[in-house]
């Protein structure tokens, strides 16, 4: 779907009810945590869902908002009164323009990590499938992402432990970064997912990129390859949910890695397609 075909009836006020940094001051990223405080008890969001952040104009083409997606990264806490609570993670975007050299500001991340506590901003939907829990609680899930992608996983892993509970299957979370700085919710600083690794059925990975002055790579391959055997197992059984977030990188060097432990690319499509036929692999790419 284009950004430009975004239903965008389904429209609330929110206010910022906090905002953070949470890459550490050294990492190349700056990446802010965001709450946003909303009063139509209407706008329930899911883990694998996102909201639309509506910038008001002028903007250079004319047109009066600047809209952008982002996912919400926690679930919603129980209502206790008219008020209710989103959490997004955005990370401060800028561009190199190719051809002139210059450097250009994203608009929608720029506009919302300069927001203070106490700042409207308009938001509309949600949108998106959410991420669903299979009702079987010895499913397998394994779940991949890269950068910001791991806002809905962070979501997804704490309703599984604390609203579902009782889970006996395996849940692995694959996340890559460039430096360990840049994981987000899994730096020295702050790690989230520390809450979980006490529970039997919970391990997390970390991909890094090995040479971390080179901007285009993160070994997500190598480290699924580092759990070959536990990977394909999990993709071969027949229930285990996949559940991918983040650049749209990700499936090139998931392609690879599957390819591999298939044996061949065929045998991985081939596999790929029953787990999508099945309802069991959803994406969430941008
Ligand atoms: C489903 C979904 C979920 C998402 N979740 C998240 C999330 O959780 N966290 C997150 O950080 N992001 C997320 N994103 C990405 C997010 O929606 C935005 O795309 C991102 O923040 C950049 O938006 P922006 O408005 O800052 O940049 P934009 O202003 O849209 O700039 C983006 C592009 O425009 C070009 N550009 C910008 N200005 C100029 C100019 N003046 N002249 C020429 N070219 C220009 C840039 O080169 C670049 O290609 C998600 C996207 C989707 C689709």
């Amino acid at each position: 779907m284009h950004i430009e075909d975004l239903d965008l009836s389904t429209q609330c006020d929110a206010v910022v009810a906090a905002t953070q940094r949470i890459t550490p001051e050294k990492a190349r990223d700056e990446v802010r945590e965001i709450i946003l405080e909303v009063d139509n008890a209407h706008c329930d969001c899911k883990a694998g869902q996102s909201i639309g952040v509506l910038v008001p104009g002028p903007h250079e083409i004319g047109h009066d908002y600047h809209v952008r997606l982002y996912s919400v990264a926690d679930i919603p806490a129980p209502q206790t009164g008219p008020k209710r609570r989103i959490t997004i993670v955005v990370r401060r975007s800028n561009y190199i323009d190719d051809y002139s050299g210059e450097e250009y500001k994203g608009v929608a991340s720029n506009y919302l990590c300069d927001l203070h506590e106490g700042d409207h901003v308009r938001i509309s939907g949600p949108y998106g499938i959410p991420f669903e829990i299979p009702d079987d609680r010895s499913a397998n899930l394994l779940m991949i992402s890269l950068g910001t992608g791991i806002a809905p996983f962070r979501a997804f892993v704490k309703h599984i432990y604390h609203d579902v509970g009782n889970w006996t299957g395996k849940v692995r979370l694959f996340y890559g970064a460039h430096t360990g700085l840049d994981m987000l919710y899994m730096n020295q600083e702050r790690d989230d997912f520390n809450l979980y690794y006490d529970e039997e059925t919970f391990k997390a990975f970390q991909a890094l990129n090995p040479r971390p002055h080179w901007d285009d790579y993160i070994a997500m391959d190598q480290t699924l390859e580092a759990h070959e055997q536990e990977v394909w197992d999990m993709l071969c059984a027949h229930n285990t949910y996949v559940y991918i977030a983040g650049l749209p990188a990700i499936n090139v060097m998931l392609d690879k890695a599957f390819s591999k432990m298939a044996g061949s690319p065929e045998k991985w499509q081939r596999r790929r397609k029953e787990l999508i036929a099945g309802g069991r692999w959803t994406e969430l790419l941008y």
